[in-house]
């Protein structure tokens, strides 16, 4: 069958094969990268429902069912790489630049803390000012805010004494996406400068570390076809990470993607469902991206199988800046005060929501 470019769509109704290949999927927990690729291809409103159908089974199945919190801390917003799809890119002249302090980190955690998040992630560009031993301090004064806090960090490719350093430190896991595992598609999204090759090297010295490990890729990026969105998950099984994160594609100011279409969330939500049937005991995060474009997007990622919030604890004048999105967007509802609402309409869908370190120290 023709591949086709997935930006443009891809809805059919749910046939006999269709239906084979889910049930198969939630039996086996795996599939072709031809099977999964036509699971995407033809994908409509009555898959995903049946999808989130096997995928809750799954949910109810674990001993803790619950969803669970993480605070997301945006550390800083300058980086020295050129991401084509990236508002943070260096040469991005509208970007708003900033970063925060130790103190100010500190702070954030303390807030969560009070909230009832104990698990926090330290995100940011590839910023040169923090040096090893600035995060590594920085690592070390959160750890010792309470006995049951976990760090993980997404701050970008480092060496492999800079990473055994943070590990040493107490950072727990580390997220390092690689967007894509096919070379060439890699460098339609990044400058030459940028090597596929390198950043599965960090992703496998950070699972040398006993880093808990987290990868993944984008959805809708231009370019982007059912071909290579399907061949991740063969990738996903060879590196097998503990955390999945993917993000939909949204168009950012001032890069040479910002006339491009966003991804569509609804593409987001059936690649969150194969995510959870393909592999069920990954921590799977519903990104913050999917919240800005679909007002339900937390609630509907976590029918889809994520369970994992990623809560902005961020203050909220540097989160306006973190995001750097073009045209007309939800305002994300995981800020610090705003905690208790999200709490209230996960509870009002049944979903209990909890503290990441009843789960993660059983890994
Ligand atoms: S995606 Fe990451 S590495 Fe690339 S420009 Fe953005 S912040 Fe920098």
């Amino acid at each position: 069958m023709k591949d086709k470019n997935i930006r443009r769509g891809g809805v059919g109704t749910v046939n006999e094969g269709l239906q084979e290949y889910a049930h198969r999927l939630r039996v086996m927990g795996q599939l072709s990268s031809a099977e999964y690729a036509e699971l995407i291809r033809f994908r409509d409103g009555e898959l995903l429902q049946l999808l989130c159908s096997y995928t809750e089974q799954i949910r109810k199945s674990r001993p803790d069912p619950s969803i669970m919190w993480v605070g997301t801390i945006d550390l800083t917003s300058y980086c020295k790489n050129n991401c084509y799809y990236c508002g943070m890119r260096r040469d991005n002249r509208f970007a708003e630049r900033y970063r925060m302090s130790t103190e100010e980190v500190v702070a954030c955690c303390l807030e969560g803390l009070e909230h009832g998040i104990s698990c926090f992630l330290l995100q940011g560009g590839e910023d040169l000012w923090y040096t090893p031993d600035v995060v590594a301090d920085m690592i070390w004064r959160i750890c010792s805010l309470s006995e049951d806090v976990t760090v993980l960090l997404s701050l970008g490719e480092k060496s492999r004494a800079v990473y055994q350093k943070w590990r040493d430190a107490g950072a727990t896991g580390y997220i390092l996406c690689h967007q894509t595992a096919n070379d060439s598609f890699y460098r339609k999204l990044h400058p030459a400068q940028m090597s596929l090759l390198r950043r599965k090297q960090c992703l496998w010295e950070l699972k040398e570390l006993g880093y808990l490990v987290g990868s993944g890729f984008m959805i809708g990026t231009p370019y982007q076809r059912v071909a290579e969105l399907a061949d991740e998950f063969a990738f996903l099984r060879q590196l097998a990470p503990d955390i999945m994160m993917v993000d939909t594609f949204l168009a950012a100011n001032g890069t040479p993607f910002e006339q491009e279409r966003n991804g569509m969330p609804d593409l987001t939500y059936l690649i969150l469902s194969l995510l959870r049937l393909s592999f069920p005991d990954i921590y799977l995060p519903v990104s913050q991206t999917v919240e800005l474009t679909d007002r339900e997007g937390v609630l509907r990622g976590v029918q889809a199988g994520a369970d994992m919030v990623l809560a902005d604890l961020t203050p909220e004048p540097l989160r306006r800046k973190y995001h750097c999105f073009k045209g007309r967007l939800m305002r994300g509802q995981t800020g610090a005060g705003k905690l208790e609402k999200y709490r209230r309409s996960l509870q009002e869908a049944y979903y209990e929501i909890a503290d990441i370190h009843r789960r993660i120290g059983q890994r």
